[in-house]
């Protein structure tokens, strides 16, 4: 037997997200999921969802969600792209809207889902470095480019851009497509949704995976010009009709239509953020301004790489990236009171024994 068609495999080295472990007890704040359960509606409509409905195909606009998303952004439905989770969507964001040979341009520390779509879908690419306080200079993007790609907050700093600053970048940035990655956004940071009137190359993409507390039901959303958004439906309707099932449907409409409960949620998280952030640096540690569910982090003398294993060993799961200018720090998702009083606990622990 040849084993000539191992040649022929795709050889590529994917994203590894936050560690999902079945352990009980464990504190689990390495994968930035929301501490509190998702509105009451969603469960209401869990309960009564007419499973004979499963019979047929989900209605492929997704119409019911895209309706919700439009009268709570103030745009119309058909600026509304919805999808399994945003890393589908940003999956399609690279299909539909980086097809030129200029490279594409995103920061050196982002989302490191980024370079793995660009090697999956050979997409020229470009990191631009942040400078040392993590922040973008706007006027490293003023130069032609295959399109530009800017978490806001950044992923996993924390550090939001206001708006003056995401002007200026799509002012300077007219020829290609422009996505703001708003995973985070709804933890204090400002909104590009009013640019959307004014820039049609302006492409938003949020998640129901953070702020509204659906990570395990996958939702993402895009909002844009009606002729980007026309675009991502014809890549979709050329890979999968089908990305989103009939009950996430229905149950991601509920989580729109109860703003007070989302607003509450968030508010919530934010105060435990700002109260954390006090208590880390009461610790000794230095920690990026957040304006997302989680804390970035770094401590002058306790290395992050051991922090996070004796963290990892009481069950308490901090996220750690082994990845240049950043592996000395770590990603601390915002849980609840309780839960962060913990980790505090046993970081003030950690700390005082291993003297450091
Ligand atoms: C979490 C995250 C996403 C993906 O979220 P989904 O669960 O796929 O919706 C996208 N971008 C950034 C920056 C994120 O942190």
């Amino acid at each position: 037997m040849s084993g000539l068609w191992q040649d022929k495999l795709r050889k590529i080295d994917p994203y590894v997200p936050g560690e999902q472990a079945q352990i009980p007890d464990l504190v689990k704040l390495n994968a930035n999921e929301n501490p509190y359960p998702p509105s009451p509606r969603v469960a209401e409509v869990f309960r009564t969802f007419a499973v004979d409905g499963l019979r047929l195909y989900p209605n492929a606009n997704a119409t019911r969600l895209k309706t919700a998303l439009a009268a709570h952004h103030g745009v119309s439905p058909t600026q509304v792209f919805v999808g399994n989770g945003s890393d589908d969507v940003l999956a399609l964001t690279f299909q539909a809207f980086f097809c030129s040979e200029q490279p594409v341009l995103f920061p050196d520390i982002t989302y490191s889902f980024y370079p793995v779509w660009c090697s999956l879908f050979r997409t020229p690419y470009e990191t631009v470095p942040l400078n040392a306080q993590f922040r973008i200079n706007p006027r490293d993007y003023d130069r032609p480019s295959g399109g530009v790609l800017l978490p806001n907050p950044n992923a996993p700093t924390g550090i939001a851009e206001n708006r003056a600053f995401l002007e200026d970048i799509l002012a300077h940035n007219q020829d290609c497509v422009v996505i703001i990655d708003e995973a985070y956004v709804d933890f204090g940071a400002w909104s590009c949704v009013p640019l959307l009137e004014k820039y049609d190359n302006l492409l938003i993409v949020q998640t129901f995976s953070k702020s509204r507390s659906l990570a395990g039901l996958r939702i993402g959303v895009a909002l844009g010009s009606e002729t980007l958004i026309r675009t991502l439906e014809a890549v979709k309707n050329s890979y999968n009709s089908y990305t989103m099932d009939a009950l996430t449907i229905e149950a991601g409409a509920a989580s729109v239509e109860d703003d007070s409960y989302f607003r509450a949620t968030c508010r919530k998280v934010m105060d435990t953020r700002e109260r954390c952030a006090r208590e880390f640096e009461a610790l000794g540690f230095s920690v990026c301004p957040s304006s997302a569910n989680f804390l970035f982090v770094t401590h002058p003398t306790a290395r992050a790489k051991d922090i996070f294993l004796a963290m990892r060993a009481r069950n308490l799961f901090i996220r750690y990236f082994d990845l240049p200018r950043i592996d000395n720090y770590l990603r601390i998702t915002v849980g609840t009171d309780d839960e962060m009083d913990k980790l505090l606990t046993a970081l003030r622990e950690y700390l005082a024994q291993a003297n450091v």
